[in-house]
């Protein structure tokens, strides 16, 4: 195996570059994602906001600060974990300097690409989709208030739909449910290295 986290170095860059939607014109950069090369564990995102746009890393902000709260109540850092969205550039609306809006189809469909590239060289064992855009692309019709916080088995690894943590910043609900929710991560872990799961 060649290395793992030179490659993924390169595939950052590569989407730095990138082109392919017209979600490049109104962003400051790309933001490819961030953290372990060799992660058992992927959070995905819908897409960069204004402050991960400007910063170039994903889930910073209140929502990154709840994000790294939440996996600090499994155990988990940023460097454990790889984090990145299912869109690479920000999804804007307006005018400068631009309001924030969630990805469409033809924007996730052009950069899926980039995060299939992603998933193939990381091989994580579970996917935590962060939201309702993410949880789309890997489990498609379901809705995110009845699946939130169920482990499903696609091939050799699990998928976690998870609430997404900006949204729960201002949902008390969804908030309460998101921090319950997380302890499944600590469970699905458990149980792939015990071999009874992956
Ligand atoms: S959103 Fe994805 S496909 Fe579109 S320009 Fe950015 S990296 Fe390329």
């Amino acid at each position: 195996m060649g290395d793992v986290k030179a490659e993924l170095e390169k595939l950052h860059q590569q989407i730095k570059a990138c082109v392919a939607c017209p979600l490049h014109r109104t962003r400051t950069q790309a933001v490819p994602g961030v953290g372990s090369a060799r992660a058992r564990v992927m959070f995905i995102g819908e897409g960069p906001g204004r402050m991960e746009d400007l910063k170039g890393e994903p889930f910073v902000g209140q929502a990154g600060k709840f994000l790294d709260s939440l996996l600090a109540s499994v155990g988990l850092t940023r460097q454990d974990v790889y984090i990145t969205n299912v869109v690479k550039c920000r999804p804007v609306r307006g005018a400068p300097p631009y309001e924030n809006r969630p990805p469409n189809a033809e924007e996730v469909s052009a950069c899926a690409p980039w995060l299939s590239q992603q998933l193939a060289l990381i091989a994580p064992k579970l996917i935590v989709t962060l939201g309702r855009y993410a949880m789309e692309v890997f489990l498609p019709g379901r809705k995110i208030s009845e699946v939130h916080g169920k482990p499903f088995s696609q091939g050799d690894r699990i998928i976690l739909p998870l609430y997404h943590p900006a949204v729960a910043l201002y949902r008390v609900d969804q908030k309460e449910t998101l921090i319950k929710d997380f302890q499944v991560i600590r469970k699905v872990l458990t149980e792939i290295s015990s071999g009874a799961r992956g």
